[in-house]
């Protein structure tokens, strides 16, 4: 038996013990060329999750139960056509305003950092989401 390399659909390499006299040696080998590594398959995986997390926060916020959404999330619970409007103030300020089915929210801010999920919390909030992470 020796250690070959082999390359994995994703095109990362492929360590696998090679032993000639197995009599499965070919479907292992073909096992691991038509797919992805396993590092691939696992990030694949997370992303996956992630999605259907998201899907699951749409369908409890459409029903009125708490959503926890991680930092950074909420723009993603926003339904398709929210629009955001950013107006730089004499002072410097910014004030910003969304809007998403017929609900509207606003929020002022000294800087641009953080203002879209501040809206975006903002607008949750209107439409009686309970997110975890108030706005502020
Ligand atoms: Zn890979």
């Amino acid at each position: 038996m020796k250690e070959i390399i082999l390359t994995a659909t994703c095109g990362h390499e492929v360590a696998f013990l090679d032993n000639p006299a197995d009599v499965y040696r070919q479907a292992k080998i073909d096992k691991i060329t038509g797919r992805a590594c396993r590092t691939c398959r696992d990030e694949r995986a997370k992303v996956i999750g992630r999605v259907r997390q998201m899907e699951a926060a749409r369908i409890r916020l459409a029903t009125g139960k708490e959503v926890k959404v991680g930092r950074g999330q909420d723009a993603k619970l926003l339904p398709a056509g929210t629009t955001i409007t950013l107006v730089r103030q004499p002072d410097g300020t910014w004030t910003g305003r969304i809007e998403a089915d017929g609900t509207a929210a606003e929020a002022t801010a000294n800087g641009l950092m953080d203002m879209n999920s501040k809206l975006a919390k903002r607008w949750l909030a209107a439409r009686g989401a309970k997110v975890k992470g108030a706005a502020r």
